[in-house]
């Protein structure tokens, strides 16, 4: 047992049990999504975008894994607060072993991207969430890690705080691509904690493509 362990004892968030945040019994009460085309939101085969709904610049699909429910709804909300890596470290773990038995419609060359936060905020929280379990999922599954692949531009609302047309206007030329990392054709994952619209997914995606990025699928945990 190491200090932090002493200090701050490990508990399920839904349970109590030790050892885990997130223990197999309370992750399995949460229900699994069923995967939609992200344009037209009705179910899709493995995430991929209905061929009719498919965009320039659009998304080739998005996978998410979890309803925002129970225990995955509760570690989402803690992420947020400081020294919760350790249950970013068990959600990255549980999401391989997802994506490694569940998901095979991600390209398997690929670059995961973390969706940016807005440096300010990124400090106040303590660190970038997306940024965390996706650089471990990035690992595990033997793809390749950009954090400064795409970059946000200037502070916005927070996505949660808006509606609708509101919310596409607020990302609107928000994210940049990092000029100096060249995409040529590279496939390429964008990762996100949770998914509400898909607005801030599609538009990553859309600054990605436009940047020479060829296959580009969204993943988030939850929705
Ligand atoms: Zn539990
Ligand atoms: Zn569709």
């Amino acid at each position: 047992m190491n200090l932090v362990d002493i200090l701050f004892p490990k508990f399920c968030l839904g349970c109590r049990m030790k050892n885990y945040f997130l223990c197999p019994a309370c992750l399995g009460k949460v229900r699994l999504v069923r995967q939609i085309c992200v344009e037209c939101e009705k179910p899709s085969v493995d995430g991929f975008t209905h061929i009719k709904c498919k965009r320039p610049w659009g998304l080739d699909g998005a996978v998410s894994i979890w309803e925002y429910e129970k225990v995955i709804r509760q570690s989402i909300l803690k992420l947020k607060y400081n020294f919760a890596y350790e249950i970013a470290d068990e959600l990255a773990v549980y999401t391989v072993h997802y994506l490694k038995t569940n998901v095979h419609a991600l390209p398997s060359n690929t670059i995961l991207v973390p969706v940016p936060l807005y440096m300010r905020r990124e400090r106040w929280r303590g660190f970038n969430q997306s940024e965390r379990i996706g650089k471990i999922i990035a690992e595990k599954m033997g793809w390749n890690f950009s954090p400064e692949q795409v970059v946000r531009k200037s502070s916005t609302v927070p996505q949660v705080e808006l509606r609708g047309k509101q919310r596409k206007m607020n990302l609107k030329d928000v994210f940049a691509l990092n000029s100096s990392k060249k995409l040529n054709g590279a496939s390429i994952v964008v990762f996100d904690d949770v998914m509400t619209t898909g607005t801030t997914l599609k538009e990553v995606g859309r600054v990605l493509k436009r940047g020479g990025a060829g296959e580009v699928w969204g993943l988030t945990l939850s929705r």
